[in-house]
Formats: C-alpha cells, structure tokens, sequence
C-alpha cells in the first residue's frame, strides 16, 4: 500500500482589491497572491481495511469529518475518479487557523495533489483547479503557487514572475476573524478601497522590493481593522522596527511586514511577540 508526503504551503496577498459582489454572493476579486515558507505537512496514504477517508490531526481544534476541507477534497477526488480503496490522511498543522492565509484552502490542494499522484490518476493541473474551486474559491491558485494574480471569484490564474528575495515577518494576533462577515461589512461600505494591482504587478516584474512594499494594499484592512485596531498598532509597529511595508493577508487578523534584511526581521519578530504577548510569529521567505 502507498503513501505521499506533500507540503501545503500558506499564502500571503500583497494585493487584495474587491472588484464587484455576484448575485449568489461571492466577490470578484483581483489579488496578487505569494505563497510562504511556512506549509503544513500531510502524509496521506492507501487504507488496508476500509474505503473511507480517515484524518488524523496534531490539533484538537479543527474537525476531522467532512467540515474539514482535506475530507471534501478527498471524497471529491474519489467520487469523481471512482477509487474504491480507503485514504488515510494525517495533518501537522503549522499554518495558523482563521488567519487569511489559506490554511484550509493549501490542505485541501494538497490532497488533491496528492491522490492524484498516489493513484496515479493524471489529471492535468486544469482539472485539478476545476475541482479544487468547487471546494473553495482559493484552492485552484493553492495548486498553483508561487505568485500570481488571481481573478474572478479567484479561479481564473495569470503565472507572475517570482517576487524579488526578502523577509516576511507575520503575526497572527489571537483573534478569531470570520471571512463572511468581513466580506458583509465590506459590502455595506460606502466609500471602498481599492489597492493598484496593475501597480503592483509591474513592481513585481521590475524585481522592486521597495516599490512592492510601497504599494501593499488590501481593500479588506479598513473591516477588519476597525473591529480590531490592534491590527493596525501590529502595522505600525512592523514600520516603526524596519520594514520597508505592512499588510494584513487576506481577511485577516493576521499582519505581514517586507524586510530586506533577515536580521532586522528577527529582532522585529522578537519585539512584536514580546509587546503584544502573541505566539504565532514567523519569518519566512517567499517561495
Ligand atoms: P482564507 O485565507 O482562505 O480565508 P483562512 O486562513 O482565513 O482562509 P482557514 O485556516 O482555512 O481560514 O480556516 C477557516 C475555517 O475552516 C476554520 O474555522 C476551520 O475550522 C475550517 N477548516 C476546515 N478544514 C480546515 C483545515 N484543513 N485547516 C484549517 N481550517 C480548516
């Protein structure tokens, strides 16, 4: 019997723009999308004794039924592919939950591309991203990785150059963030923001850190950070300890900052756990 071992990395937006909201709800988005060096890690293999899907996970947190996305994307991929044998499917959890940083989302992809290799069933990457965006609309750029701009409700790809080198500090306050409800507050905004994506893209393409950090933006910040400002005090503080720029990923809470030097990264990283008492710090690279 087989086994995989695979790496779901997280994400990062260093531009999120909502563009529109469709009649059955989801958001037309334009996002410029950087996977990091921070992944959990998913060991799925063939189950001798039964046909179902089994998850095992390091946190008592997350369910291990079919609310968790790994289970959807495994049945998915049975269903659709008629695999009759059992998966069993083991999670070590690093990316923090509810963060705005795909975690679910990278899982999801993850076992996707997993089984595919593991059955050796040969869907092509489009195949795979028109079942992944039937699990959630981030999925289809989550097998995609690296960085991107992503479209529509977020399935439609453009391949961007990788992103220059740097460091990425990210801290996730302990704060529980529902992404329906920051997209609903949102909505009722009268006056929205709305970040320069094609900027952005060309700071990319120009491999200009400093130009990239400039023009940071998320139309999602001014919701989430008005329900909590200690988003915008993680901000500052990044700035005021030498990042060259900071965001918040996604729906938040969680906060980023671009630091040309790894050193300065570290002491930052240091600082921000120190003053505002929170656990979940990294510094990654993009990737
Ligand atoms: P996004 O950036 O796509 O909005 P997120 O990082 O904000 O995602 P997730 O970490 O994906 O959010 O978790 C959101 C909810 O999804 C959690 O409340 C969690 O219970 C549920 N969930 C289901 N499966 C998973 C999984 N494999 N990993 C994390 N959360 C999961």
């Amino acid at each position: 019997m087989g086994s995989t071992d695979i790496k779901a990395m997280a994400k990062i937006n260093l531009a999120l723009d909502v563009t529109g909201r469709r009649d059955n709800g989801y958001h037309d988005v334009r996002m410029i999308m950087q996977s990091i060096g921070l992944y959990d890690e998913l060991t799925i293999a063939e189950s001798v004794n039964d046909d179902g899907i089994r998850i095992e996970t390091d946190r008592t947190d997350l369910p291990v039924n079919e609310d968790n996305l790994i289970y959807r994307a495994a049945a998915l991929i049975k269903d659709e592919c008629g695999i009759n044998t059992g998966v069993r499917i083991s999670l070590k959890k690093n990316i923090p939950i509810a963060a705005g940083m795909a975690g679910g989302s990278t899982d999801a992809a993850a076992v996707l591309k997993g089984m595919n290799e593991l059955f050796s069933l040969g869907l092509t990457f489009d195949r795979l991203c028109e079942l992944g965006v039937r699990i959630g609309a981030d999925v289809p750029y989550c097998i995609m990785g690296g960085t991107a701009l992503s479209e529509g409700i977020g399935e439609i790809l453009t391949a961007l150059p990788p992103m220059p080198g740097c460091s990425i500090l990210i801290a996730k306050p302990a704060i529980g963030v529902s992404t329906g409800y920051v997209y609903g507050a949102f909505d009722k905004l009268k006056e929205k923001q709305h970040p320069d994506v094609d900027g952005m893209i060309r700071a990319i393409e120009d491999k200009d850190l400093k130009g990239i950090a400039g023009l940071l933006g998320n139309s999602l910040e001014g919701v989430t950070v008005k329900e909590y400002p200690v988003i915008r005090e993680i901000k500052n503080k990044m700035n005021g300890l030498g990042a060259l720029g900071s965001l918040m990923s996604g729906s938040g809470p969680t906060v980023f900052g671009l630091f040309d030097k790894k050193d300065t990264a570290d002491s930052a990283a240091e600082e921000i756990k120190s003053t505002y008492g929170i656990k979940e710090v990294f510094v990654v690279k993009p990737c």
